[in-house]
């Protein structure tokens, strides 16, 4: 679906990690998404992965679909230590993307509502307001901030969690505004 290279020679990697660096997780959240999240991998993440010292290849998922090769990590993930990454630095393309995550077409991302997502689409809020002049919809506003609210006993139920979709365009859009200073 995205070529050859890995996620992470994406443009639209770059603009997240562009927003990304404009927040921070909550030292309050026990690393949630390390605990209950697949992460998959592409060939390039384990590629990298196999150069960490702590590799576990025990607790790589492989299976072929329609001729492709795919990977990935189960929750808990087993190179979380003590609510931290003990291979930050070379950590697999989908943990540098959180809370956004890819989704199954190029031109749309999903972000998480976790609390760091849920900054984020503070932001977005007031920015699709203010500067769009395109106020999001107000059930979209009230069906995000009760996945948010809802998210810890979802996630301890086993129940999936509703994600805000955006379009690519979007997002480069709003990183945009987020470099101005603006905000
Ligand atoms: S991305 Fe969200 S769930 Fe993951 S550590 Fe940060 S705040 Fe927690
Ligand atoms: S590799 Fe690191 S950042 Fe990714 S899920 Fe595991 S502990 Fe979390």
């Amino acid at each position: 679906m995205y070529g050859e290279r890995g996620l992470s020679d994406l443009p639209v990697f770059e603009t997240v990690q562009e927003i990304l660096s404009h927040y921070s997780c909550p030292s309050t959240c026990p690393a949630t998404c390390c605990k209950i999240a697949d992460i998959n991998l592409d060939e390039k993440d384990l590629e990298i992965l196999r150069q960490a010292s702590k590799y576990k290849a025990d607790r790589i998922e492989s299976w072929n679909e329609d001729g492709e090769d795919h990977y990935k990590i189960s929750p808990p993930c087993p190179f979380l230590e003590s609510d931290k990454c003990s291979i930050y630095d070379r950590r697999p393309t989908m943990c540098r993307m959180f809370p956004f995550n890819f989704s199954n077409m190029p031109d749309v991302l999903l972000l998480f509502p976790c609390d760091m997502g849920a900054n984020i689409f503070e932001d977005y809020v007031e920015y699709s307001k203010n500067i769009l002049n395109r106020p999001l919809p107000a059930k979209t506003i009230e069906a995000f901030e009760q996945s948010h609210c809802s998210f810890g006993i979802k996630l301890n139920k086993g129940l999936s969690v509703p994600m805000l979709v955006f379009k690519v365009y979007d997002l480069m859009a709003f990183k945009e505004y987020l470099r101005s200073g603006l905000k």
